[in-house]
């Protein structure tokens, strides 16, 4: 125990040894260290199967240190109230049961008497403001307000799709003070671009800072890589969403995800002088009572962000910075790209028996951007992503082991990095995943505008 003086004269007692990192002293420009959290998730405020502080529960006990609850259209905001005793609900009961044991009745508020199962009539959904003081704690654990727009794209009559007649459209939108209801557009780029426009409006108008990404281009295949890349004020996507319908390999008409990042960064920097296209990981997951794969169970995927303050703001600029990479296990002491030496360091944090390759992949400067269309059985053209030479997201090199590094001779029009370790995923979101993690694309340059 120490005693020391404080502002007004009174003597104050310490416990130095006793004091948790989160009352200690804030420190002045501390270094930048990596922060894990997953800006994309489900509750019961939409379409999510548990209570909003039993899903943050989840994150803030397995190691996380940021959280954004991404329901579709509404932000964890204002009074709502669900029917705990309706059939459309299924398995409430034990939902709610679970949920008043682990935080009592005390916290958990409901209504009226029901018909059947002796549950009561319905329970109030708490908002962010009122939970988030209870899990969050200084340079540990954040929540951060967060919305998935939910836009629906109607297809043509007579047009192809699986999905029947509307796409996906979907952006989250991180760190939001005012929902955004979905912008519409007449195409699906110009939809994408419209509701992009709406969190930059807010974010100018407000000054807080927001980052607005695009959910999963394989969902529905809704999205291809033309329209992602045409979509220019567009800056982030979902290179991995744990979804298990998120279709990440893509199948015989559809490209895997990793080859339309880089079908649509090569366009970018070819026809459209724009900035390549930045990915994270996320969950959206949806399912919190199941180890069931075919489900969106959490813990599938995520970001690291390298920053120096556990703030949305500090979070937020770094991600615009590009220092974050997505990962859906592996994770990286350190990865740099030093623009002097043109290389790309990567510095694995390795596990016991786990081996990492290591693919540096991009687009040689010179290439052929020429494509033809995908058809069907019939040799009819489908909405799909289009074919393009093997050279458009070449692998440029495979290194094996914790330290791979790459040196960019200027002939590459950008490089980026998946790391894949031999260690299976142990909450595979679909058959033979293993742990992996990308950086972001290094060594691009925008053509100076003419003057
Ligand atoms: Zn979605
Ligand atoms: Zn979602």
């Amino acid at each position: 125990m120490s005693i020391f003086k404080c502002a007004l004269g009174l003597l104050c007692f310490l416990s130095i040894a006793a004091v948790p990192a989160s009352r200690a002293q804030i420190a002045a420009n501390p270094e930048a260290r990596w922060w894990k959290g997953n800006l994309h998730t489900h509750t019961l405020w939409s379409d999510g199967n548990d209570f909003p502080e039993m899903v943050v529960e989840f994150y803030r006990e397995r190691g996380y240190n940021f959280l954004a609850l991404s329901d579709h259209n509404v932000l964890t905001q204002g009074q709502k109230w669900i029917p705990l005793d309706s059939s459309a609900r299924r398995e409430m009961k034990s939902r709610f049961d679970r949920y008043l044991r682990r935080f009592g009745g005390h916290w958990v508020e409901t209504r009226g008497t029901g018909n059947t199962n002796g549950l009561p009539l319905e329970v109030r959904l708490k908002p962010l403001s009122e939970f988030r003081s209870l899990f969050e704690d200084r340079g540990v654990f954040l929540m951060i307000p967060g919305e998935e727009i939910t836009n629906r794209f109607p297809l043509a009559a007579g047009s192809d799709s699986a999905a029947g007649k509307f796409l996906a459209i979907h952006l989250n939108a991180t760190n939001l003070l005012e929902l955004i209801n979905p912008q519409g557009g007449a195409t699906v780029s110009e939809m994408i671009d419209n509701n992009l426009k709406a969190v930059h409006e807010q974010e100018a108008r407000t000054g807080q800072q927001m980052l607005p990404h695009l959910n999963h281009p394989n969902f529905q295949y809704a999205v291809t890589a033309e329209e992602i890349a045409n979509a220019v004020s567009d800056h982030f996507f979902e290179i991995f969403n744990g979804h298990p319908g998120t279709n990440q390999r893509g199948d015989s008409h559809h490209a895997p995800m990793e080859k339309l990042w880089d079908i649509a960064n090569t366009i970018r920097l070819t026809n459209l002088n724009t900035a390549p296209l930045y990915g994270l990981a996320t969950d959206d997951s949806h399912h919190y009572d199941s180890n069931d794969m075919s489900r969106s169970i959490p813990g599938r995927g995520w970001i690291m962000v390298r920053a120096r303050h556990l703030t949305p703001e500090s979070l937020i600029r770094a991600i615009k910075s590009a220092e974050f990479y997505a990962s859906s296990g592996v994770t990286f002491n350190d990865v740099r790209y030093d623009s002097t030496s043109r290389t790309l360091a990567i510095s694995i944090k390795a596990e016991p028996g786990v081996e990492y390759t290591t693919s540096f992949i991009g687009t040689p400067v010179s290439h052929d951007l020429s494509s033809t269309a995908i058809l069907d059985e019939q040799g009819k053209p489908i909405r799909a992503t289009r074919r393009y030479k093997d050279e458009i997201g070449k692998t440029f090199a495979t290194v094996r082991g914790t330290a791979p590094t790459f040196n960019l001779t200027g002939a590459e029009l950008y490089v980026r990095a998946v790391v894949t370790s031999s260690k299976p995923h142990p909450r595979q979101s679909f058959v033979g995943q293993t742990e992996q993690a990308w950086t972001q694309p290094v060594g691009w340059m925008l053509k100076k505008a003419a003057r």
